[in-house]
């Protein structure tokens, strides 16, 4: 093509919006020369290069606004680490029935035993199904209804909740939430009651909530009961994940440090 002719096509991709075409017509074009396809075969491939970007862009800027903190899947989790944790429910979770169920999870157990990991695991799965998923830490989430009140777009954001088919809120029990914090949790709860699914993880059994929620036993019974209405609860026992790969692999140090102690002497 003469110089100002590929000139004009350029800026005609440029003013349609077909990045992908631009940026690959000249190999396509050379491929096609090569296997001298048909013009139609040209255009499908160029066509098909332009779509499936612009779908992994849209599928990656819906993946980044979910807020996952970082990316964690099932097939990345030990289950011989927790042998106490039904794996069989876990991976029957990873299916998204209980989302179109509205059902909940509740993942409890001490720190480092993989809650957020599942939770994350879980809320991925179900992104890739094609559901609404947002991910926040139970301090952000009450901050963001803070801010929501001050910027006075509450309504906006309860709309946005209610969009969501699975909303995680992981860390709930770490930090201590006053009383305006314990309503607005409460106000959550109360939104997602039956019309959004929650993945909900806490180092706290239920008996220690109001410790955490204003000391408001009556407040956190019926938060309690919202969420637990129709729950799933994954026990995650156990000592921390990272404690255990720590120990081990230093148990591996020094057994190897002692065959080459004996093998000095002997
Ligand atoms: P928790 O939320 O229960 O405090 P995390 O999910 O943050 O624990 O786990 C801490 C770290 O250990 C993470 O990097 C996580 O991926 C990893 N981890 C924990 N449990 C497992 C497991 N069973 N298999 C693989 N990685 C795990
Ligand atoms: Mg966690």
């Amino acid at each position: 093509m003469m110089s100002n002719e590929t000139m004009e096509l350029e800026s005609h991709l440029r003013a349609l919006k077909l990045p992908s075409m631009l940026a690959e017509y000249p190999a396509v074009a050379r491929q096609c020369t090569e296997n001298q396809t048909s013009y139609e075969e040209f255009l499908l491939r160029l066509a098909a290069i332009e779509r499936e970007r612009r779908q992994s862009r849209a599928t990656d800027r819906r993946l980044q606004k979910a807020g996952f903190p970082v990316p964690k899947e099932l097939s990345e989790f030990d289950f011989a680490a927790v042998p106490k944790l039904n794996k069989q429910k876990v991976l029957e979770l990873g299916r998204g029935e209980f989302i179109e169920k509205r059902e909940n999870v509740v993942a409890q157990g001490p720190a480092g035993t993989g809650k957020t990991h599942l939770a994350i695991a879980l809320g991925r799965e179900a992104f890739r199904q094609g559901y609404k998923v947002a991910f926040y830490t139970a301090a952000k989430l009450v901050n963001t209804y803070l801010e929501a009140r001050e910027q006075r777009t509450v309504l906006k954001l309860e709309e946005s909740i209610r969009r969501c088919d699975l909303i995680v809120v992981d860390e709930l029990g770490y930090i201590p939430f006053d009383r305006s914090g314990a309503e607005y949790l409460f106000s959550f709860f109360s939104e997602c009651y039956e019309q959004t699914s929650l993945i909900v993880t806490t180092n706290l059994p239920f008996a220690e909530w109001p410790q955490v929620l204003a000391e408001d036993e009556r407040l956190a019974g019926a938060l309690i009961d919202r969420l637990t209405h129709r729950a799933h609860v994954l026990e995650v026992p156990g000592d921390s994940y990272r404690l255990q790969q720590n120990l081990k692999s230093r148990e591996r140090r020094s057994s190897s440090g002692q065959r080459r102690k004996g093998g000095d002497t002997g």
